[in-house]
């Protein structure tokens, strides 16, 4: 059963004054159980059920404030357990007093809400809650009939939901009571800032808001002030989260030998679980192809692919089907895949953030996850720059060239395979390439790369 490694968890009100000397205090025990946060026995339950033994710290911090009332501001990452931080709450809230269209979570990307409306349907599973999922990319007619079946939660991404509040008769959200900003940050990065304006006005002012971010920007304070009353702010450290159980190593590679590398590494990892990460499309694409021609069972994801492409590539390695996931940074942030035995980064990202971000898809809720970096020989200054950014010294993956250029023969074949496939892509491409399209409010929610 997973368990967290420890966190370093801090709260105050509203973020201005330092924690009050009270059960908030970052030196105080985290409760242990979620009865002790003052979560339902029928809820409980349903974390007994997901596996979930203990509160994370940021669910410990969060809930028993949540539970009295208080709006909420959460400074934590996807992997820190923060979406049963406000589920549980609004759960148990729904629990008291049953409502139609009680409450809405906004996320950024298709992705993300998939994975929380999961959550709550898992989470709501003892208590029978309907939840309904407002995402782009899918038909909005059935879309509309689920809401017209008056679901208890929406999960939505911004442009979708206020195409429906505009078109889908009937619906309205004049009664709610709950509203969730997830990863706010991203939510205004990604330009959803004039959509939530216009939201914000259409609901009611007596609810409850809970906003969730990774980074406290200037942009998410402004967002904060216009949609949160008198909130309390929880902070959970990441810094020390991945300490324990993830091992992070960069191997020095010639620029002309990473596929050989590659090939040599996922032979030694056979059968495990492994994202690779790369710069572009293009080299996500070129990767599967190559190692599929090795019988490596590869599959790539990234923002070009249609969703129903996208999903059905998750859903193939959530189920184990393929094992690698090759992935642009589409797959770094919000997507809930459990049980990453490694992250690769074949390319390495341009900044720290980036980087903590993809190897934050291992050693995730406890287990432990092991991360390596190519570094090629112009990348050697930005690597300092990451390690020097993650405060300490990474150890080099030290691998025998001789053992590695056993693969060369191979690797250069399925090279070839790959480049002709990919020219034989990009023709048919250019044969029948549409016009480039106006973003539309329904392609905001997907992600650029
Ligand atoms: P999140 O940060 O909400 O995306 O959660 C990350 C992962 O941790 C998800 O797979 C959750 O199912 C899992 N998780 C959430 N809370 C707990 C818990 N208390 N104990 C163990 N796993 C959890």
């Amino acid at each position: 059963m997973a368990t967290y490694p420890a966190q370093d968890a801090s709260s105050s009100e509203d973020g201005s004054s330092p924690p009050p000397p009270d059960s908030e205090s970052p030196s105080t025990p985290l409760p242990q159980t979620f009865q002790e946060l003052g979560v339902i026995d029928s809820l409980c339950e349903a974390c007994n059920t997901l596996g979930y033994s203990a509160p994370t710290p940021i669910q410990a911090r969060c809930i028993p404030v949540a539970l009295q009332g208080r709006d909420l501001i959460g400074l934590a990452e996807t992997g820190s357990g923060k979406t049963a931080a406000f589920v549980l709450p609004i759960l148990q809230a729904l629990m008291e007093n049953p409502q139609q269209l009680h409450s809405l979570i906004l996320a950024p990307t298709r992705e993300l809400a998939q994975q929380i409306s999961r959550a709550v349907e898992a989470l709501g599973a003892t208590i029978s809650v309907r939840c309904t999922l407002l995402i782009g990319g899918m038909d909005m007619v059935p879309q509309s009939i689920a809401l017209g079946k008056k679901p208890h939660v929406i999960v939505a991404t911004p442009g979708r939901l206020m195409d429906h509040l505009e078109n889908t008769k009937g619906f309205s959200l004049r009664h709610l009571k709950y509203l969730v900003l997830d990863e706010a940050d991203r939510l205004l990065d990604m330009d959803f800032g004039p959509i939530l304006d216009k939201l914000l006005k259409l609901l009611p002012r007596e609810r409850r808001t809970y906003l969730f971010s990774a980074t406290m920007s200037n942009k998410v304070e402004s967002l904060q002030r216009a949609s949160l009353t008198n909130p309390v702010r929880v902070a959970v450290s990441s810094k020390n989260q991945t300490a324990s159980k993830l091992l992070q190593s960069f191997a020095l590679i010639p620029l002309k030998l990473k596929d050989i590398y590659l090939v040599h590494l996922l032979q030694e990892r056979t059968g495990q679980m492994g994202i690779i990460f790369a710069h572009t499309i293009h080299e996500t694409q070129r990767l599967a192809i190559m190692l599929r021609h090795l019988g490596f069972p590869a599959i790539p994801i990234h923002g070009q692919l249609s969703q129903s492409a996208r999903l059905a590539s998750l859903s193939k390695f959530r189920a184990r089907s393929r094992n690698l996931l090759i992935a642009t940074d589409v797959a770094a942030r919000g997507l809930d895949i459990p049980s990453v035995d490694f992250v690769l980064n074949y390319d390495l990202p341009s900044d720290s953030k980036t980087y903590i971000h993809r190897v934050g898809r291992t050693a995730r809720a406890g287990k432990s996850g092991i991360a390596i970096s190519f570094v090629t020989q112009y990348e050697v200054e930005l690597w300092l720059r990451i390690e020097n950014a993650l405060g300490k010294k990474v150890d080099e993956y030290k691998v025998d060239k001789d053992e590695v250029m056993v693969f060369s023969e191979r690797a250069n074949e399925a090279r070839r395979t790959a480049a002709i496939a990919m020219r034989d892509m990009e023709d048919r491409g250019r044969g029948n390439r549409m016009k480039k399209r106006k973003r539309t409010r329904d392609d905001m929610d997907q992600e650029e790369k």
